[in-house]
């Protein structure tokens, strides 16, 4: 399995691009803002992307997806390969995907009917267990944020948890729950700091804390989602970084 990183940034950072990667060059996970320019920068080819995951409905994960259309969508009028996607995230997904694109470019405009075309929406819950990357099964965990957002995780043999996603949350049991699986790799939000007035994000120290007393210290952990980009001793912990290559 190969993870890309396209971006580490939570909504407010210090010039980070926004959270985003790739799996196996097939499944997108996230699509902020500046998606298509990280996609650009990390010559990520869309026409090889055939699964977008988005963990929930806040913009900074989702207010780039117009852009990523319109780009398929004239990709298409281009070359003429068809692209489709297979576009995966909470209840209403369906429905602001639409409201996005009319809002950025008009209902008008062709690109809103080739998303509803070439594109198949799956509203997911915690029950999900949809196909993200080919040999692997998926469970779908829900977070604990401000709204609804899930976190999945990847495993090509029962019982052996390959990797998870941990979108914006603070600690919640369902994290517990999949820690104890002791995946090899987390890519997780850490845009939370232990003095934070109000806590929505998880710390380094809840990892020390919390995460790594489950997992031990064969779990992989990058952080993500960041405020700004971080150095620890911790040899288990480290800063997802743009165009970093994670393979397992
Ligand atoms: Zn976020
Ligand atoms: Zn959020």
């Amino acid at each position: 399995m190969n993870i890309k990183i396209l971006g580490n940034g939570g909504a407010i950072n210090d010039g980070l691009p926004y959270n985003a990667f790739v799996i196996n060059g097939t499944l997108l996970c996230e699509t902020p803002p500046d998606i298509m320019l990280s996609i650009h920068n990390n010559s990520i080819d869309l026409h090889s992307i055939n699964t977008i995951y988005i963990s929930h409905l806040h913009g900074d994960h989702i207010f780039g997806l117009p852009f990523l259309i319109l780009s398929a969508f004239y990709l298409n009028v281009r070359t003429e390969k068809t692209l489709s996607f297979k576009i995966l995230g909470p209840e209403g997904l369906e429905r602001m995907s639409e409201n996005l694109l009319d809002a950025a470019f008009t209902s008008n405009h062709p690109c809103l009917k080739w998303m509803k075309e070439f594109c198949t929406f799956l509203e997911i819950t915690e029950m999900s267990r949809p196909d993200l990357v080919d040999g692997f099964q998926t469970s779908i965990f829900k977070l604990d944020h401000l709204i609804e957002t899930y976190g999945f995780s990847l495993a090509h043999e029962v019982e052996s948890v390959d990797f998870a996603y941990v979108a914006d949350t603070r600690w919640c049991e369902s994290l517990r729950a999949v820690l104890n699986n002791k995946p090899r790799v987390v890519l997780i939000d850490l845009n939370g700091e232990d003095n934070d007035h109000k806590r929505v994000h998880l710390s380094i120290g809840d990892l020390m804390r919390k995460a790594i007393p489950l997992t031990g210290r064969q779990t992989k952990y990058f952080g993500t989602h960041l405020r700004k980009e971080f150095h620890t001793t911790v040899s288990c912990v480290n800063c997802a970084r743009p165009g970093m290559d994670i393979n397992l």
